[in-house]
């Protein structure tokens, strides 16, 4: 039996920020996976540079970007002013939609704003009824609807009025007339930040000057004995703990202390990511694009070759499933040609030769947010924080959030922790 004041579960953003600010030298990280970064991790291939999905930054902690900048040693990082797209019947409409429908054909135009002037008047019940409520039949039904359905692969019906948090890009009817004179389509991300050497130099940056032979990889925590206090690995250890912070998803840790999760509280969606890498350059001027079409099977792709200006197109491209779907090496094969079918029709690929590429399932990727859930978790944090177990991170929260947040919930439990 070993011993550990604080025993953290995950090496991502979430347990090695912890790891960072906790006030404590007796801390153990244990790691499934045999390479720090959980989702933030970054593959470097052929030349090409990819992220395990897109992975850009904008942070509001001014201290908290710098206390990371001065960590990576000289590597550049580039501040982007943000480019991102809607790909609609054949034509580029700047994003978000709601705000640009004078981009639209005429009488697509005219439609939503009918439709946006004569919104039904009452208090939306959930995420898709919000889309209705606050932006009209049209918009919701051209963009928002189809859009989100392929994203989070669920009835948004299922979901909270406020899933996306301050993550959906609201606009009442006067910002979205005024936006049809004087463009400002300003959001929570209108600049971004990417290092040279990808995502995971914020990891790397998180990890410098931690001691190493303290960070356990490839060791997945298998079970917690909660009245005990210790955790139990893969590799047989057992490390007997006064605190136990987890990243790890909330209802796998609940499965681990022995606890049942409710079987209606917990739904979430996956995501498909495929990187490519092709011989020369494509579109410029974007970083990324969004598509509603069920004709096409992604629901988004992004433009890494246009943040640093390289000169061969490399692309991320997400594709949503249910938490269900079955994504065997058939599926990946069939997607990878449909992929390549679909960039060819939205004229992406235009004599391309694809010559490399990645893919790469997050599951779970999106959490779905429902008052079931948001109650559930606060009910089962509270019994878990009574035996000193503290479940952060976006899965260890089941939320919606940045690498930021991340940070910044590890570190305020780390500074609590430590008094
Ligand atoms: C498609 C997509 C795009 C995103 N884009 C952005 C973006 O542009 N900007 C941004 O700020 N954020 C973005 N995010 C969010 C970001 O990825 C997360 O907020 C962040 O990486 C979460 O870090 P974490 O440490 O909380 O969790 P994770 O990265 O999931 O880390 C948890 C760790 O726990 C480990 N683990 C799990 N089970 C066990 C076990 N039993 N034993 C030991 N270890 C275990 C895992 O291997 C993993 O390393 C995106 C997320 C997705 C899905």
């Amino acid at each position: 039996m070993e011993d550990a004041k604080y025993v953290v579960i995950g090496a991502g953003v979430s347990g090695l920020s912890f790891a960072n600010w906790v006030d404590s030298d007796d801390w153990l990280v244990l790691e499934r996976d045999d390479s720090i970064g959980g989702y933030c991790k970054t593959i470097k291939q052929d030349g090409f540079v990819w992220d395990y999905s897109g992975h850009f930054f904008h942070f509001k902690h001014k201290d908290i970007e710098a206390y990371l900048v001065e960590r990576m040693g000289g590597q550049e990082v580039r501040v982007v002013n943000k480019v991102s797209r809607i790909y609609h019947n054949g034509r580029m409409v700047d994003f978000p939609f709601q705000k640009n429908i004078h981009q639209l054909e005429k009488s697509e135009f005219i439609d939503c704003l009918h439709d946006l002037y004569f919104k039904p008047d009452r208090t939306p019940t959930s995420f898709k009824d919000m889309l209705y409520v606050k932006f009209g039949g049209a918009i919701a039904e051209k963009f928002l609807v189809p859009y989100n359905e392929k994203l989070y692969a669920v009835d948004l019906d299922a979901l909270d009025v406020d899933a996306m948090g301050r993550f959906f890009p609201y606009a009442d009817t006067a910002a979205i007339i005024k936006n049809f004179r004087a463009a400002d389509n300003a959001s929570y991300n209108a600049t971004f930040t990417y290092p040279e050497g990808g995502a995971i130099q914020y990891v790397e940056a998180l990890a410098d000057g931690l001691d190493r032979t303290k960070v356990a990889l490839s060791d997945a925590v298998t079970a917690i004995d909660l009245q005990a206090r210790v955790v139990t690995t893969a590799s047989g250890r057992k490390v007997r703990y006064q605190e136990l912070v987890s990243s790890m998803p909330f209802p796998t840790l609940l499965s681990l202390c022995g606890r049942t999760p409710a079987p209606d509280a917990y739904s979430w969606n996956k995501v498909l990511v495929f990187n490519l890498g092709f011989d020369k350059k494509g579109l410029e001027g974007v970083h990324w694009v969004y598509f509603a079409g069920r004709d096409v099977v992604f629901y988004r792709i992004g433009f890494y070759d246009n943040i640093f200006d390289t000169d061969r197109m490399s692309l991320y491209v997400e594709i949503g499933y249910p938490r269900d779907a079955v994504i065997d090496e058939a599926e990946v094969n069939k997607q990878r040609a449909a992929v390549l079918a679909d960039l060819a029709k939205v004229g992406v690929v235009d004599g391309h030769e694809l010559v490399s590429d990645h893919h790469i399932v997050l599951d779970p990727a999106y959490v779905h947010i429902t008052k079931t859930s948001d109650a559930a978790v606060a009910a089962e944090k509270a019994v878990l924080a009574a035996h000193g177990v503290h479940s952060i991170g976006r899965y260890g929260s089941w939320t919606y959030c940045s690498i930021e947040d991340n940070i910044v919930e590890a570190r305020t439990l780390a500074t609590k922790l430590s008094t």
